[in-house]
């Protein structure tokens, strides 16, 4: 019975009500609530020792899972107020969503998103992630370092998270929410996001005049090689996000350090 399962005690196996304080909102692997039940003090006592590296971890997946959402929503607002594409239109055939760039006017980098384009709001998070999954990772990363910042001994190696000693695994991070493969999570375990990844190319598009139009949009502003440009607007927009956070902490008097 599924019920006995969930409450039986991590020690003794007999049916138990009384949680462990210390991961009360602790997260398993797959950002599930971890529920560590027992059916008295000694047992808890008794059982310390193998769920001190469990119960760490289930916090530090919680900061993590929740850190995770937290800098998604803040990259579709920042995208929302600054969208580097121009799009025309977009429309759905099936489940797919045909996307088409529009005719860019003047020199600008950043614009403003346009709300027309999308009536569902999970169509528009695919839009304002469209080729951004790792422009989030580099324009938020000093965030991304602030909120992750609770987890304890952990590394961020480009979009992975790699989890304290002993978790064995290692969780991905995306801040677009990993949208370009069908999916609106900011984090999953690794394994899942590969399989996903590799699962998800189903149709390969004729790759259109992408240089020309950044030839076209930013000549004028940047230098025009090509391979020159697309770093010069991150460096532009991470800018930007950073003077964001440093305004919030002034009128907040908070501190995201
Ligand atoms: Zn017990
Ligand atoms: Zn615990």
């Amino acid at each position: 019975m599924a019920a006995t399962e969930q409450t039986a005690c991590a020690a003794c196996g007999k049916p138990a009500s009384t949680r462990c304080a210390g991961c009360i909102e602790g997260l398993d692997q797959n950002g599930q609530l971890s529920l560590t039940y027992y059916c008295n003090k000694d047992c808890q006592r008794a059982h310390w020792p193998k769920h001190k590296n469990d119960c760490k971890l289930a916090n530090a997946r919680k900061v993590l899972y929740r850190g995770g959402e937290f800098l998604m929503t803040v990259w579709m607002a920042f995208r929302e107020e600054a969208f580097d594409l121009c799009l025309g239109q977009a429309h759905k055939e099936g489940e797919e969503l045909h996307v088409f760039e529009g005719k860019w006017n003047g020199p600008q980098v950043l614009v403003r998103y346009q709300q027309h384009l999308a009536s569902d709001p999970l169509d528009k998070e695919a839009l304002l992630s469209h080729r951004a999954c790792t422009d989030a990772v580099a324009n938020i990363h000093g965030l991304i370092l602030k909120i992750f910042a609770g987890i304890p001994k952990f590394v961020i190696v480009e979009a992975m998270v790699k989890m304290p000693q002993g978790s064995g695994k290692v969780i991905f991070h995306q801040a677009s929410g990993s949208i370009d493969y069908g999916q609106h999570r900011a984090v999953m375990p690794c394994d899942e996001y590969c399989s996903l990844t590799s699962s998800s190319f189903i149709k390969a598009y004729e790759i259109g005049s992408g240089m020309r139009r950044y030839e076209g949009r930013y000549a004028g502003v940047v230098s025009p090689t090509p391979g020159e440009m697309v770093p010069a607007v991150h460096t532009e927009i991470r800018k930007c996000v950073e003077q964001a956070v440093r305004n919030w902490e002034q009128r907040s008097g908070q501190s995201l350090a």
